[in-house]
């Protein structure tokens, strides 16, 4: 048990205090202030290992994912980041692994001011959970279900890095990529798209953050709205290397469909294009206008000349128009 309170020791110092803690880490339970014109937004994610990531990747990265991809699910509620609690299983308390986790963690939750509050820590074989809390000013949560028809639907970003960094450790390196580290760092330290959000509080009609593939989570949005949608292929962003796989392969259904991404896709009526831009430009970040929302359900995707493109997967028959 003294690895344990040690385990403690790195948790209790890890993250700034905050004036809404009353009380953190080292009772039965945090107590947390909740601002009075706010709700809170909750959310919770669990990493596997051997699934969700590889058992040998840098425990810095892993601390930074973990917590990223929880931040992306509040960045697409509009939701301000406050407070964290991390359930940590190890198969051994290995000081130089944890402090590494700790770093990624600390790294990005002090970035966002966000106070870890407590958690649980267990022996058994590497698993991560994280839970993320978050404000939202009464009535103004981002939602799936408010995609109209006529609406724009844009994503941050680019797409398909991900998807691409893993087709390539997975095909041994038999794939040739533009740019490795890129890659790498796209799949491994997502940033969440945190302002992104908090910016489109008072303009989209309705958000979801990329983590299954645009396509599956976009149906998300258009199921929850009732709506269907058409996706126009060739304007989705890309980076150089998704790009070049795509001249060399012509296959959009990793870009699509593979997901890990993290990116932001949104709707909004189109009297917000100029705003759009210039959120663009204040956030240094890509936001791309992809396609529309339509009355007719299901998604459908065009290429340029018109024609229909239908998805490889089985799982996506429903895509066909
Ligand atoms: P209890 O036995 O009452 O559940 P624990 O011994 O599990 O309490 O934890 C003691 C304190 O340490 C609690 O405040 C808990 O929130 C905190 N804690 C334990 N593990 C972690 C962790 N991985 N991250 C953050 N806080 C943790
Ligand atoms: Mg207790």
């Amino acid at each position: 048990m003294a690895e344990f309170n040690l385990i403690k020791d790195y948790f209790s110092a890890l993250t700034p205090a905050r004036s809404d803690v009353q009380l953190g880490i080292g009772d039965d339970a945090a107590l947390l202030q909740i601002p009075q014109d706010k709700v809170l937004a909750v959310s919770i994610d669990t990493l596997v290992s051997g699934i969700h990531f590889y058992p040998d990747v840098s425990p810095e990265s892993l601390g930074h994912k973990a917590l990223a991809v929880n931040l992306s699910d509040l960045a697409a509620m509009g939701a301000q980041p406050a407070w964290v609690t991390l359930a940590l299983t190890l198969p051994e308390v290995d000081e130089p692994w944890i402090s590494a986790f700790c770093g990624g963690f600390a790294k990005l939750a002090n970035g966002y001011g966000v106070q870890l509050v407590g958690g649980d820590t267990t022996l058994g074989p590497l698993s991560i959970t994280v839970q993320v809390h978050g404000f939202v000013p009464v009535g103004e949560g981002l939602r799936r279900s408010g995609a109209q028809v006529g609406d724009d639907i844009y994503v941050t970003g680019c797409l398909g890095d991900a998807a691409l960094a893993l087709y390539h450790i997975e095909s041994g390196g038999a794939v040739d990529v533009l740019d490795r580290a890129y890659l790498k760092r796209r799949l491994e330290r997502p940033e969440p798209r945190v302002e992104a959000g908090l910016a489109l509080r008072q303009m989209a009609t309705s958000a979801i953050d990329i983590s299954d593939g645009l396509l599956a989570d976009l149906t998300h949005i258009l199921q929850s709205s009732g709506v269907g949608a058409c996706l126009e292929l060739e304007k989705i962003p890309l980076s150089r290397s998704v790009a070049d796989s795509l001249r060399i392969e012509d296959d959009w259904t990793r870009v699509v469909a593979g997901g890990d991404d993290y990116e932001l896709c949104f709707t909004l009526p189109e009297v917000h294009r100029m705003q759009i831009s210039e959120l663009e430009n204040q956030l240094g970040l890509p936001i791309t206008r992809i396609g529309y929302i339509e009355e007719k359900a299901g998604l459908r995707c065009v290429k340029q000349d018109g024609a229909f493109w239908v998805p490889e997967h089985a799982g996506y028959q429903h895509f066909a128009p």
